[in-house]
């Protein structure tokens, strides 16, 4: 624990090992102890005169120093008290950047959804338009498929008439002979 140096002329502020330590060092306990002697020791021989002569008399120097500490003392107060009341107004400024806060993201959500939406949208019309062109390929395949096996019809017929045509001159030049 920290505890102020009870050597009247030390005071320093010092870590107390423990509770009933009263002073920062051996030197400072023994220079304490030094000063209550003489000072009992000068009460009990000289009485009230002594007692007077220990008391430290007030100075211009002193009340000066006093005068300063309440001064000290008095802003400290008024600097808490500004504090206390800054804090609230930063409370309230806070609570009031919160809501905007919110309505600003309330309002970017409502945005991006929207963009969102819009984009959906453009996607299923892509994906129609996608559908549409696989339809169209489709038919056009179909379209193929048809003309080549008529063309294969085709092409199967002219053989079949060659192969006539073929047997019908063998025939003929067989009549002739
Ligand atoms: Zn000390």
């Amino acid at each position: 624990m920290v505890k102020p140096c009870e050597n009247e002329e030390c005071g320093k502020p010092f870590i107390a090992k423990r509770r009933d330590t009263r002073f920062c060092s051996a030197s400072c306990r023994a220079r304490a102890h030094t000063l209550k002697n003489r000072r009992e020791h000068l009460l009990a021989r000289s009485g009230a005169a002594a007692r007077v002569e220990v008391v430290p008399p007030t100075t211009p120097a002193a009340a000066r120093l006093e005068r300063r500490v309440r001064g000290v003392e008095t802003a400290l107060e008024a600097a808490r008290v500004e504090a206390v009341r800054g804090l609230g107004e930063l409370a309230a400024e806070l609570r009031v950047g919160r809501e905007q806060a919110a309505e600003v993201v309330a309002e970017l959500s409502a945005r991006v959804d929207a963009e969102v939406a819009a984009q959906a949208k453009r996607a299923r019309a892509a994906a129609t338009e996608g559908r549409r062109r696989d339809v169209r390929i489709r038919e056009i395949e179909a379209q193929l498929l048809r003309v080549t096996t008529v063309l294969t019809v085709l092409e199967q017929r002219l053989v079949a008439v060659e192969q006539a045509v073929v047997v019908v001159t063998a025939r003929l030049g067989a009549t002739r002979r």
